[in-house]
């Protein structure tokens, strides 16, 4: 008899705990991934400020699943899947391929959301990738460059303000942090200007930063940041951004235009393309961030050999973090685990625990929210440290990261600041390429050709070609 096989779509939280959940059980796992690492998004924005390197926050995949026999890894992005015919098309490179699976997991996240403004991405990157926190550190640093070179006082200004979007965790995080950077690591090392002179707007149409941490931390967060030197721009909308400003309306509906280089995209997701082509197909719905509306089993409706997990599911308010991605993606292994050895699972209904929230908003300074425990400062600092250390796979990258942290939290130091215009230019340089001229420099670099004939051949699952 052929063993079950589980296609996984994705490495992130939800995808890897889900393979290694698998570990002992009688199935042949394929995990498709468009990245050959396993991401820890919750440090981005220490990558995109120079603390981490890439690396200590995105190790390979391969490498962090190396011991587990039953798991093939195959770096592709899936392009759609048939639930019919139970198979994955994806593509590697320009290979098109196929792999038919007995039960999937897609586990493919949530993208950036600019809420209908998509040109809004030319000018402010969003923070998902390891692509987008090196293009934004690039962005950063060089905007100071530039203005060591500059000699017009306005253009110097412009240059030295830097607007985030979005006052949730991510956006608090980069806010505090490009005010540290500018104020403590880049002390001294300009000879025109001083680098403590820069502007950090934080901007959010809700009415305190952290708002889905309560009041009380949301306030503590405010008066953090200001101490800080963030000009926090609560209860404001951005209605407009081109490359030297953004135009932010307050409540009142007044406008003003802040001319500034460098912004950051830190508000709203948008569930993954891939959870609409799903329901489509078997005429479900995903909710209005893009997100598929699964059933209690975390099944795609119609289907129960479909399961969603992670931020691309939505389920009974579960928010989209780490906690809900490894918990659903336990949980689905679980069921499968227990169909396929014919045992009784154990739940039957996922139930979502809170394990609480976590942000950091300087050095030594941050917030936890867990049911009615609200802690705030240095206590709060150290519960992020240990709990973010405990999560980043890999013992390598952990003492990586701590080591890293030490130098950085006690001397202002940041090891990572290299910068390089491919990283600032590389994405809006791809987007500029047609298929054609794409296609050219692939198989420049591969000799991989455009393969549009599909594969065939498709019997146990596994990459056919
Ligand atoms: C900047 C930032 C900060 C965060 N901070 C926190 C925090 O402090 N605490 C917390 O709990 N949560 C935090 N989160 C949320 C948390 O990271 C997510 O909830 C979690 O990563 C979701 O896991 P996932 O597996 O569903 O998706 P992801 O981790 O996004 O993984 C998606 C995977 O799918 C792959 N993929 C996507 N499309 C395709 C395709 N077409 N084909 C093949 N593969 C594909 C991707 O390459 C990736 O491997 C943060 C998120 C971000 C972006």
């Amino acid at each position: 008899m052929t063993q079950h096989h589980v296609v996984i779509i994705g490495s992130g939280f939800g995808g890897l705990f889900a393979a290694k959940a698998l570990k002992k059980s009688n199935v042949k796992i394929t995990m498709i991934a468009e990245t050959s690492h396993h991401l820890f998004q919750p440090l981005l924005y220490q990558v995109a400020t120079g603390i981490l390197s890439a690396g200590e926050i995105s190790p390979a995949t391969r490498e962090v699943l190396h011991r587990q026999h039953n798991v093939e890894i195959l770096l592709g992005t899936v392009e759609d899947i048939d639930v019919e015919a139970k198979i994955v098309h994806w593509s590697s490179l320009n290979r098109k391929k196929q792999t038919s699976y007995d039960t999937v997991i897609v586990a493919a996240g949530a993208g950036q959301s600019y809420f209908g403004n998509d040109h809004f991405a030319t000018y402010a990157p969003g923070m998902k990738t390891i692509d987008d926190a090196l293009e934004l550190r690039a962005r950063i640093f060089s905007a100071f460059e530039l203005a060591e070179i500059e000699e017009d006082p306005a253009e110097i200004e412009k240059l030295l303000t830097f607007v985030v979007v979005g006052a949730g965790p991510t956006g608090v995080e980069m806010a505090g942090q490009i005010r540290e950077l500018a104020d403590k690591t880049l002390r001294g090392e300009y000879r025109n200007f001083d680098p403590s002179d820069a502007r950090v707007i934080l901007a959010d149409g809700v009415d305190l930063p952290l708002s889905q941490f309560g009041e009380k931390l949301g306030n503590r967060t405010k008066t953090a940041l200001e101490k800080l030197g963030v000009e926090v721009r609560t209860g404001t909308l951005v209605t407009e951004i081109d490359e030297h400003s953004v135009t932010m309306r307050a409540k009142d509906g007044s406008e003003e235009v802040v001319p500034c280089a460098c912004k950051v995209w830190a508000a709203g997701v948008q569930g993954n393309p891939l959870g609409k082509k799903l329901t489509d197909q078997v005429g479900a719905e995903v909710d209005r961030a893009g997100r598929v509306l699964v059933n209690a089993d975390l099944t795609l409706p119609g289907r129960d050999d479909v399961f969603v997990v992670g931020d691309l599911m939505s389920y009974k308010n579960v928010p989209g973090v780490a906690q809900g991605a490894i918990q659903s993606a336990r949980f689905v292994a679980d069921l499968i685990d227990a169909r396929v050895s014919g045992r009784e699972p154990r739940r039957t209904v996922f139930e979502y625990k809170d394990k609480g929230s976590m942000a950091t908003i300087s050095k030594f300074e941050a917030v936890v929210s867990i049911g009615k425990l609200k802690l705030s400062g240095f206590i709060a600092w150290m519960a992020w440290l240990f709990l973010h250390l405990l999560y980043i796979a890999g013992f390598k990258n952990q003492l990586a990261t701590l080591v890293r942290w030490f130098v950085s939290f006690m001397s202002n130091n940041r090891s990572a600041r290299n910068i390089t215009n491919q990283q600032m230019l590389g994405r809006l340089a791809l987007q500029k390429l047609d298929k054609d001229e794409f296609d050219e420099i692939m198989s420049s670099v591969h000799n991989v050709q455009d393969e549009t004939a599909e594969s065939k051949n498709i019997d146990e699952g596994g990459a056919e070609s």
